[in-house]
């Protein structure tokens, strides 16, 4: 199917059918009713009700132009996107990831045969495709990010896969401490790097199995999270277990836990430290962040330092730590705010004019949050995001406001 439409908010689609070769117009309601149903597997009425509450939604960029799917429908992800160019290209959502509290059941229950054990990295999921022949790189809400789009070719050779393999997405994590997402220090990562875990199928989200995806990913040349071991599901709980403890250790974030054939969903698994981690950014922003980290993060660790069997002195060290993540960052944000009236978190990005910090910044306006830029210098921007809920609330309360 080929399909031409205006620039902006398109009034018509100009299709020409690939099975009847006929041309013929169509305006975007009807493209919704008529032809996304037989693209992905929705019923019609479905998609129009999402389309007029804006669960799907026109997305026009300079990229390219899509329909956004803003929350999953049916089997569609969120963040799936029908992107229409020369040809209707479908890049699904990245499947949210389920967590076990307890390794040695859940595996059992779950998995079945031989499972792989990845590292899960810390940083931000993108999925970066060809459109068209154009690199592109989406963010998981589905929008695609000016700064991923640049950054990715610059981090990793894609043409040539993407040439031999333009039906396949690649799913992978951009990490580093120059990242303007999540900034979060690897060794051997430095300033900005990207790690790829999945390949999937444009369309389907079919995702290759572990060993397909090793092998064409070592083809090209491309990077891959760490596979940390292949174990049969009755050495795989304490192995993980191990892994989980040595990986916190060296403050690393913990991991997936996946079919080989990929066929049954990963699950994921974490460590400590990385729970204390996101304890202290949320308590770092408590009336931003804090309710929603706070009752999972305590959750996970009551479980894993019961499966870990710890010893008294091991919870003691624990419990140590994770009153320390809540209590140290609360105090110092209201020593803050009290000082500077606001709070605030600086990400460093790479930008070589000060237009495309400005760019990025409207990005992240659009994902609903606010950020400024306060310095540009040496192509590297400084962009401050502002806590505004945590910075009203603490100015309010050291003032004597009530609870
Ligand atoms: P989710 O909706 O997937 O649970 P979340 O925002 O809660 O997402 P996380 O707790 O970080 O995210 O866990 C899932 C994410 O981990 C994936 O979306 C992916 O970006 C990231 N990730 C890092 N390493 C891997 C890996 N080896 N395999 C799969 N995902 C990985
Ligand atoms: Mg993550």
């Amino acid at each position: 199917m080929n399909v031409n439409m205006g620039k902006n908010f398109p009034k018509t689609f100009f299709f020409n059918c690939s099975s009847c070769g006929n041309n013929y117009e169509l305006t975007l309601d009807e493209f919704i009713v008529k032809e996304l149903p037989k693209i992905i597997d929705v019923d019609h009425n479905r998609l129009l009700e999402a389309y007029n509450n804006s669960n799907l939604k026109f997305y026009h960029s300079k990229y390219l132009n899509a329909l956004q799917f803003r929350k999953s429908l049916g089997k569609v992800e969120e963040g799936t996107m029908v992107c229409f160019d020369n040809e209707i290209h479908v890049i699904r959502g990245f499947p949210k990831i389920r967590r076990t509290l307890m390794l040695s059941k859940a595996l059992e229950k779950h998995f079945n045969g031989e499972i792989a054990v990845e590292e899960k990295m810390n940083g931000y999921n993108v999925r970066i495709a060809s459109i068209n022949g154009k690199i592109i790189a989406f963010t998981r809400g589905g929008y695609i990010c000016p700064y991923t789009t640049k950054k990715a070719p610059q981090l990793m050779d894609l043409n040539q896969f993407f040439q031999e393999h333009s039906d396949l997405v690649i799913c992978g994590e951009m990490i580093g401490v120059e990242n303007p997402y999540v900034s979060y220090y690897y060794p051997e990562i430095g300033e900005l790097g990207f790690r790829i875990f999945d390949l999937r199928k444009k369309q389907s989200n079919q995702p290759l199995s572990i060993k397909e995806k090793i092998s064409i990913l070592k083809k090209y040349n491309l990077p891959s999270v760490r596979l940390l071991g292949i174990y049969s599901l009755k050495e795989a709980p304490s192995n993980i277990l191990k892994l989980v403890k040595e990986l916190g250790e060296d403050n690393r974030e913990g991991v997936v836990i996946k079919d080989l054939k990929m066929q049954i969903p990963p699950l994921k698994y974490t460590s400590s430290q990385a729970h204390d981690d996101e304890l202290i950014y949320a308590f770092k922003y408590p009336f931003d962040l804090g309710k929603a980290f706070f009752f999972s993060r305590v959750i996970r660790e009551g479980f894993q330092a019961y499966e870990m069997n710890e010893s008294t002195e091991e919870l003691g060290k624990r419990a140590q730590r994770l009153g320390e993540s809540i209590l140290y960052p609360l105090m110092e944000t209201i020593e803050h705010v009290a000082e500077h009236e606001v709070a605030g978190e600086d990400l460093l990005m790479d930008a070589d004019t000060m237009e495309e910090a400005e760019e990025f910044v409207r990005h992240l306006r659009d994902l609903g949050v606010m950020a400024k830029i306060i310095k540009f210098k040496d192509s590297k921007a400084v962009i401050r995001r502002i806590h505004q809920s945590t910075t009203d609330k603490i100015n309010n309360y050291i003032n004597g406001g009530l609870y």
